[in-house]
């Protein structure tokens, strides 16, 4: 969500920039500026709308100099418009500042500012606040008096961006630059991700480390309090409070070519494609046929610890969420040990009871969500272990939890997540076969529940051959209206997220629900141009799902099933459209039926000309509440 990119260094910054911001562009945004600083004062573009548009002012009046700052805006504060985008200035002018999170107290600070007649406000932003707020500090502190000498500027602006934060209420990552102060940047977070990239005589500042991995692939992932100064050649972190901070440069692990479309058309579809191996490297060195179990040993637990849990609760937002709900199904019913999952911005604000031995886990591919973050702070504040299920290796969740597993699913781009989904499921099985092993499940069991998930990537193989058919389908249901989708257990949660798939790139209304509540309102909806989705394989609950079918057919609703190899039969004359995929173990069968639901989402958004990567209002990494 938002992106910010900086750059210090000998190279024109603006193509630097530029570049960064469309790196970052998956993360959603609704407008886009730079600031870039010469010998003759600040230069900035910027506009509501897509980076393009950013792009074509800046072809027109080209910016140029060696250090600036950039932004992609998802506003908070104050419509979508030219003047609320950033880069805001404070009152000189001189100072520029880019943002992404939200100053909670900003209407008291600007009530004061414009009390004490020091700022005239040009935006609606709560950014704008803070741009004053640091300008006026560092124009009347820090230059020296009878007692004390002047400091330099460069002291002066860090004590004055310092000064400023610690009067701040809320969530930052911020980016600043100063037309006096030549070769000169300042960042600082708390709360929304902000990275250092190191150069060779250029410095980087970016919200992630693909914006900048193109120039430099060794990296400082500042923690939240930090405050970074940046100059060509060195770099200097100290802490909100005023002392020295510690800090790593760690290589990133991905290149510039990972973050590539290759020949797709777009992320979503080459994510989609990837799963084969991303559910394999979500599963490498994490089976064990010897001991009919799962090896994970970031868990950081002992197997006493581990067997003591009493109770877990799963916590994210959208699509890990969902995740989450089938990692519900698969602990309780390969471990037996009572599990919930949660929203996690319900989670954190809700009191609930937690007996002794609870496990969190929080579910997040960024690892920045701001909800899921706060539920893992919240538990750890009340002393429970916490670990984080992530994509992303030096992200605030893994950073923060107690242990956890990493997807290793690569850069997933695509606003819409697919492969990240698949990961998790996966992840969760493992927890669930480890716990499950420790208890009563059997090596029998283990070693059929190993063979299972050792078949998968081929066939994730398998379903994806069916893009075209799908795609057929997809066409077919154009001018629906909208859909509901159902299934029940372990495929419940798929029909979540596929609902929310349709909703998130095709914008049509969707809802998934759990077959039986079919029959306890929902099917008042059901008529002709409505049509129900039923995620059925061929499972214990199968004949229970053609019972609900044949209701929706009653009522002259079409009907698509995703069901198993083999079952197309049984669905003559009730499914209109018969997807199948391969068979697999009851509970692992959600890896398998997401898939066809994904790329029909994915086409049927072609079809009706969405924009995929892109969609309307939506944020990749939400790191706002
Ligand atoms: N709260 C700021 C605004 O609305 C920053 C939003 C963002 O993170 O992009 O402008």
């Amino acid at each position: 969500m938002c992106g910010i990119v900086g750059y210090v260094g000998r190279s024109e910054a603006a193509p630097i920039l530029l570049d960064g911001l469309r790196r970052l562009e998956y993360r959603g945004y609704d407008s886009a500026g730079v600031a870039i600083v010469n010998g003759k004062g600040v230069e900035t573009r910027k506009c509501a709308g897509r980076i393009a548009e950013l792009a074509n002012l800046m072809a027109e009046q080209p910016p140029s100099g060696n250090y600036g700052i950039s932004h992609t805006r998802w506003a908070t504060h104050g419509k979508v418009t030219d003047d609320n985008a950033h880069p805001h200035f404070d009152a000189s002018g001189k100072l520029a500042l880019v943002h992404n999170g939200v100053i909670e107290n900003y209407q008291a600070l600007k009530e004061e500012l414009i009390r004490d007649g020091d700022a005239d406000f040009v935006s609606d932003t709560d950014t704008e606040v803070l741009a004053h707020l640091i300008g006026k500090l560092y124009d009347t502190s820090g230059r020296g008096n009878g007692n004390t000498p002047p400091q330099s500027e460069k002291s002066r602006l860090v004590a004055a961006v310092r000064a400023a934060l610690q009067q701040v209420i809320g969530t930052y990552g911020i980016a600043v630059v100063h037309s006096d102060i030549p070769d000169f940047m300042i960042g600082a977070r708390r709360g929304s991700p902000l990275v250092l990239g190191v150069g060779k005589e250029e410095n980087f500042l970016a919200s992630d480390v693909s914006a900048i991995v193109a120039y430099t692939r060794d990296a400082v992932y500042l923690n939240d309090f930090d405050i970074v100064a940046v100059e060509r050649d060195r770099f200097e972190i100290s802490s909100l409070a005023g002392g020295g901070a510690d800090y790593r440069v760690s290589k990133v692990e991905f290149t510039a070519e990972d973050i590539g479309k290759g020949d797709f058309p777009h992320y979503m579809l080459k994510e989609i494609f990837e799963q084969p191996n991303s559910v394999r490297d979500a599963m490498r060195g994490r089976l064990s046929s010897e001991e009919c179990s799962a090896k994970l040993g970031g868990l950081n637990m002992t197997p006493a610890e581990l067997r003591d849990v009493e109770r877990i609760v799963v916590t994210g937002c959208g699509t890990a969420l969902h995740a989450g709900r089938i990692g519900e199904y698969l602990i309780e019913q390969l471990a037996q040990v009572p599990t919930e999952a949660e929203f996690a911005s319900e989670f954190r604000h809700r009191n609930t009871p937690m007996i002794g031995n609870t496990l969190v886990f929080a579910i997040s591919q960024s690892g920045e969500t701001a909800d899921t973050l706060g539920a893992l702070r919240e538990s750890k504040r009340k002393g429970y272990r916490t670990l984080g299920i992530c994509n992303n290796v030096a992200s605030t969740i893994a950073r923060e939890s107690d242990g956890g597993v990493y997807m290793h699913a690569g850069p997933e781009i695509g606003v819409a997540a697919t492969k990240s989904f698949t990961s998790q499921v996966v992840i969760l099985t493992l927890v669930a076969l480890l716990l499950g092993r420790m208890r009563h499940l059997s090596t029998a069991d283990g070693s059929e529940i190993i063979e299972a998930l050792e078949a998968l990537p081929g066939q994730i193989e398998q379903v994806l051959k069916l893009s075209d058919s799908i795609k057929a389908v997809a066409k077919k249901y154009a001018s629906a209206n909208g859909m509901l989708f159902f299934g029940r257990q372990h495929n419940y949660p798929v029909a979540l997220e596929a609902a929310l798939k349709l909703k998130e790139i095709t914008y049509l209304f969707a809802e998934g629900h759990p077959s039986a509540e079919l029959k306890h309102g929902i099917i008042a909806l059901i008529r002709p141009d409505l049509p129900s989705v039923f995620i059925a394989p061929d499972d214990a609950v199968f004949s229970k799902n053609l019972n609900n079918m044949e209701q929706v057919k009653a009522r002259k609703g079409p009907i698509i099933c995703v069901t198993s190899d083999g079952c197309a039969e049984k669905l003559k004359g009730i499914a209109d459209d018969v997807i199948s995929v391969p068979r697999t173990l009851d509970f692992i069968s959600p890896i398998l039926t997401v898939i066809p639901l994904q790329l029909f989402a994915y086409h049927l958004a072609v079809e009706l000309g969405r924009d995929v990567d892109k969609p309307r209002n939506l944020a990749k990494s939400v790191t706002v509440e």
